[in-house]
């Protein structure tokens, strides 16, 4: 199995040096070659497996360069029950909301309470192999931009893992307060932890000038080291998403939610596109899906594009409740436009370059016609993301995070204008002590206490869901890091925190 780059087919690579680099030296996102197959057989089959046995079956038909015991490796030390709290890292819930069956994959059980831990928790051990692999005997120093909960996840993914240092930027104010408490206080001594002020976007921009300046590799290279990435562009994160979606349709068929072959729904709650084209890579592998519903916040970039075929961030951008998906440029769809043009390279470039120079692109016939085929795209606003959070509590005695809620909804909407009853998954991406002020808010409880762990006790106390034990354990702990910078300066930042500069 080979990687291509989404702007330059021609660039083939091994999955080690897909891992290691993170992203191509022309800008471009590896993609696989071709999508291996998921026999019927081979899908019935995982029925009876453990989670870790379906990961390892499903990582090897992509990681063919690594032998089955360092797959086996990598798989055992991530998903531990002490990590996970259960042998299943990803279990389901379903709950009835206004009538209809949902069933809520529960993917925040790691230690960081968002569904990034199912990628950040393997992604080192895939990143140490490969850089035994195609390294060199260099460093790997994994630069990220957060909204939030990717840094923190990644940090803990990556504290002391021998060869690499760890650098995360998130936007000063655009992050929850547990959030950057979890952030600013992580332990290790290869990490680094820094604000900027601007938003996502621009430290994702910034974080991806960097990444591809050359005269930056250069003075890097001469000190031994390299970049990589955690983010989602990185093919060893969107792997060990490919998993929990043929997982969680394989729970659905035991569980007698659906017979095995009949197809589903995915509901997922976007921003970066990473978690929702995991799911559709996962039907190009033959798992059957019927549609993906594909929930933004109000910044509904993805809704108009699916709607309309044009991609414009030239918009407002807001900040919400769901910050993990206040997201304007959604990196992954290059990903899913690489593979719907028929892995046209020169015209994934086209819409890539025109983004970039002007903002917007509108899709060829072709591809518009296969998303609407396969996609729904819809958007809950601030108030319909509260009153879900509210009515599905009072429905169900279920709590339910600020990102989540935005899918329930969305979903809701969509089963209610189309009257498709597929029996449905969506993606529930984080713990809501996680966002603890704005779910209390939600629920409209009387008085907000002042500080974010008073909240999360009176959360509590109110619901009696349990506290996720990582959050618990912040209270009293004092931040390590508080630094500030311009998006400017970020390079900067890079060098002195590696050393490199004074
Ligand atoms: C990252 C994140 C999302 C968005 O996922 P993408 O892969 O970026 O689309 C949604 N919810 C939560 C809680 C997240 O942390």
């Amino acid at each position: 199995m080979y990687y291509n780059s989404t702007q330059d087919k021609s660039k083939s690579v091994a999955s080690a040096q897909a891992i290691a680099q993170g992203i191509s030296q022309d800008g471009g996102l590896f993609v696989p070659e071709s999508f291996p197959q998921l026999t019927a057989d081979e899908l019935k089959g995982m029925l009876k497996m453990s989670y870790r046995d379906r990961a390892k079956l499903i990582i090897s038909k992509y990681l063919t360069d690594f032998t089955q015991e360092e797959i086996a490796d990598c798989v055992d030390s991530a998903y531990t029950v002490e990590k996970f709290g259960s042998a299943n890292p990803a279990p389901l819930a379903p709950v009835s909301y206004n009538g209809a069956e949902l069933n809520l994959l529960e993917l925040w059980h790691g230690p960081t309470c968002a569904f990034k831990d199912m990628a950040l928790q393997i992604l080192p051990h895939f990143l140490t192999k490969s850089l035994k692999k195609v390294g060199g005997g260099k460093d790997a120093v994994i630069l990220v931009a957060t909204s939030g909960d990717t840094g923190k996840a990644a940090l803990e993914g990556f504290r002391d893992v021998e060869h690499t240092k760890i650098i995360v930027f998130y936007p000063v104010d655009g992050v929850s307060a547990m959030q950057k408490h979890q952030m600013n206080t992580q332990q290790g001594d290869n990490v680094y932890v820094c604000a900027i002020r601007g938003n996502f976007d621009d430290a994702q921009t910034a974080v991806k000038r960097i990444f591809t300046d050359p005269a930056t590799a250069q003075i890097l290279d001469e000190h031994n080291m390299m970049f990589s990435s955690a983010n989602s562009i990185n093919w060893g994160r969107l792997l060990p998403q490919i998993v929990y979606y043929i997982s969680a349709y394989c729970d659905m068929v035991n569980m007698g939610k659906t017979a095995l072959g009949e197809k589903i729904n995915i509901t997922v709650p976007t921003g970066n596109f990473g978690n929702i084209l995991a799911a559709y890579y996962a039907y190009e592998m033959g798992l059957p899906v019927n549609r993906f519903i594909c929930a933004s916040n109000s910044n509904n970039v993805l809704t108009d594009f699916i709607r309309t075929g044009v991609y414009n961030k030239n918009r407002d951008f807001y900040t919400t409740v769901s910050p993990s998906m206040d997201i304007l440029v959604s990196s992954n769809l290059e990903r899913l436009l690489y593979t719907l043009s028929g892995n046209n390279d020169a015209e994934t470039k086209g819409y890539m370059d025109a983004l970039k120079s002007e903002g917007r692109y509108e899709v060829s016939d072709s591809i518009k016609t296969k998303i609407q085929a396969l996609f729904w795209g819809g958007y809950a606003d601030e108030n319909s993301t509260r009153a879900t959070i509210h009515d599905l509590f009072e429905q169900q005695n279920y709590l339910c995070d600020t990102h989540t809620a935005v899918a329930v909804s969305v979903c809701d909407a969509y089963i209610r204008e189309t009257g498709d009853n597929t029996p449905v998954v969506i993606a529930s991406t984080a713990s809501p002590y996680k966002f603890s002020k704005a779910v209390l808010g939600a629920l409209n409880r009387g008085e907000m206490p002042e500080s974010e762990f008073d909240m999360v006790d009176r959360l509590h106390e109110i619901t009696g869901a349990e506290v996720p034990a990582p959050l618990a354990s912040l209270k009293g702990k004092t931040a390590r890091f508080g630094d500030v910078t311009d998006k400017e300066d970020m390079q900067g930042v890079v060098l002195r925190a590696l050393g490199i500069e004074a």
